[in-house]
């Protein structure tokens, strides 16, 4: 089956496109805690791609066409 890429809202950040610096620093680590990073997971974009089938990402190929009557 074909497959093409869709975006998703990054789940790491919740699409915000950055994080806390001590998430990723870990915990005991007492330095600026207020600090934020961008997100490594959608590499600050708030958004991530995954593979997915083009039916699914698409699907407008039935519906389009019994819309169709020309
Ligand atoms: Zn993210």
């Amino acid at each position: 089956m074909k497959t093409t890429r869709v975006p998703h809202t990054c789940p790491v950040c919740g699409g915000r496109g950055w994080m806390e610096q001590r998430f990723y620093a870990g915990t005991g680590v007492g330095t600026a805690s207020s600090a934020t990073v961008p997100c490594r997971s959608c590499t600050g974009t708030g958004i991530v791609w995954a593979w997915e089938p083009e039916a699914l990402a698409g699907g407008g190929d039935m519906t389009n066409a019994q819309g169709m009557s020309v």
